[in-house]
């Protein structure tokens, strides 16, 4: 057992803990409030290699897996959960290709996100389908129209896609089978560019926090899709599924690094505030509240870290589920508690937008929601409990 990085590894997180500290940490509240898009950090992460951390190098990525875009994450989380989200979207579209796609679509679709020519976004959710997946709506249908040689019509709205706005090209998910089945293999992802006819960005949403990147609708009109650009097989959604498994501790990422910022930024502000004649810092009660949150990132961290080192194993089959949900679900609570005992560290400068901590506060909030509620998690880390995949005997 080894509990340290690799040279590779070590020597990223101190480059990328700098890049975070020199270009993100100046731009997070700015971005915050404008709610553009920051393309100059997309462009420092494109310099710094960034973009293709955990693809395979032969689609010209780094090949530093997914503990390394984890690593990356975790630093750049520190400050801001917006270029957070800027990274963990080189993944989250591209861990279904990835897995389940096919070499013609990994050599299309892959190097343009590794180079940053190109971005990607994922449209699983629909507004009465979100933990539900099975309850989506969207529907391909074979291509029988003239003109046409074969694949799929698809028609449907997915919402709260991040990132819809810059995507080149989205992973989309249909029923293909029979519309009222709630079975999984009536679902299919495919890859839907978004340069094709009806294929159009509805409404965007005005989101409590990581503003910056978007977050909204991709509407789909008679959208004619290739047949090869079916990922995997037709059906295939439970192939495709296994990417959001693989994902789990890159999204505990965004968790461990902001409850990091949180503390540190929380400890130095008591370590200079003076209250009762003594500076906050010197009380046990407040002392005990630092204490009891870095015993929790630090759990975090090796329960991320090893869910990272199992996925990059490919071990993210449902065996392995509890050990990738319980990294997600410990991280991303950590990340709600983490922001508000920095608020309250503060006391009312916590509250105030002079200080990130209220940011950090709004950010922490999507996490427990996003790739799976918090409660989703906890009944898959039961389900192995109940399944005996996660046994102690
Ligand atoms: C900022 C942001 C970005 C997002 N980006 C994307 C994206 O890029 N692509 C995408 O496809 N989706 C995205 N989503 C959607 C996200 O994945 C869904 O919000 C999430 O899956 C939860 O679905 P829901 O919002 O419909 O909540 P619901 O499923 O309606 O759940 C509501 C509440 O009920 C609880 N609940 C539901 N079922 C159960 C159950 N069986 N047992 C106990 N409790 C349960 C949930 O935990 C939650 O607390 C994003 C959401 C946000 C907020």
């Amino acid at each position: 057992m080894d509990f340290d990085l690799s040279p590779e590894l070590a020597a990223l997180q101190q480059s990328v803990r700098q890049l975070a500290r020199d270009k993100v940490r100046p731009r997070a509240r700015e971005i915050d409030t404008t709610g553009e898009y920051p393309a100059d950090l997309f462009e420092a992460f494109r310099r710094a290699d960034l973009l293709g951390l955990c693809l395979p190098t032969e689609y010209g990525g780094s090949g530093a897996g997914i503990l390394g875009l984890t690593v990356a994450i975790e630093e750049v989380a520190k400050y801001s959960n917006t270029a957070a989200l800027m990274l963990l979207l080189t993944r989250l579209p591209t861990g279904p290709v990835l897995i389940a796609g096919n070499e013609e679509q990994r050599r299309r679709y892959l190097p343009g996100i590794a180079s940053g020519s190109q971005r990607a976004a994922f449209g699983l959710s629909e507004p009465q389908a979100g933990s539900d997946v099975a309850g989506m709506r969207a529907r391909a249908v074979p291509d029988t129209r003239a003109g046409h040689d074969g694949g799929w019509v698809l028609s449907g709205t997915k919402c709260w896609m991040s990132g819809v706005c810059q995507a080149d090209w989205y992973t989309v998910f249909a029923k293909t089978g029979d519309p009222s089945s709630r079975r999984h293999d009536a679902i299919t992802a495919f890859v839907v560019e978004r340069s094709w006819d009806g294929v159009s960005v509805g409404r965007t949403d005005h989101k409590m926090g990581v503003r910056g990147v978007d977050t909204g609708e991709l509407v789909l009109e008679d959208v004619h899709v290739p047949a090869e650009n079916v990922i995997g097989e037709v059906g295939g959604f439970r192939l495709a599924m296994l990417g959001l498994n693989s994902m789990r501790p890159i999204v505990a990422a965004r968790g461990i690094g902001l409850a990091e910022g949180a503390l540190m930024y929380a400890t130095e502000y008591v370590e200079g505030r003076e209250a009762f004649g003594h500076t906050i810092a010197e009380f046990q009660g407040i002392q005990w509240e630092i204490a009891k949150l870095a015993v929790d990132i630090e759990a975090a961290r090796l329960l991320t870290y090893r869910a990272a080192w199992l996925a990059d194993q490919g071990k993210f089959t449902k065996e392995y589920v509890p050990f990738l949900s319980m990294a997600k679900y410990h991280a991303t609570e950590l990340a709600v508690r983490a922001s508000g005992l920095a608020v309250q560290l503060l006391g009312a400068a916590g509250y105030m937008e002079d200080h990130p901590t209220e940011l950090w506060y709004r950010d922490a909030r999507q996490l427990t929601i996003v790739e799976g509620t918090s409660q989703v998690q906890l009944g898959l880390i039961a389900r192995g409990v109940l399944g005996r995949d996660l046994w102690w005997d």
